[in-house]
């Protein structure tokens, strides 16, 4: 559970709270440039680097190319933004 304004959107450049309330999890790897950078060699275009298959992200962080602290940090986020809104 991320608690906004504990200082772990601070963290992030690329997004205030107030943007991050209103965020589609697609959009969410754009504030995660490294992620995105990979993210365009992903299988699927719509991606979010969860559990779908041949997801270039996941790979390089396998390979250490994302630090996988940043992956977890975005993990962290995708889980907020599916707690905060129901799956359509
Ligand atoms: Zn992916």
């Amino acid at each position: 559970m991320i608690h906004i304004g504990s200082g772990l959107v601070a963290d992030t450049p690329g997004f205030s709270s107030l943007e991050f309330m209103e965020m589609e999890a697609e959009r969410l790897s754009y504030c995660f440039p490294e992620m995105h950078k990979h993210g365009e060699d992903c299988k699927f275009r719509a991606c979010l680097h969860d559990k779908e298959p041949k997801c270039a992200v996941k790979e390089a962080v396998d390979s250490g190319e994302i630090p996988r602290y940043r992956y977890e940090h975005y993990m962290q986020f995708l889980e907020e933004i599916r707690d905060r809104k129901p799956r359509y």
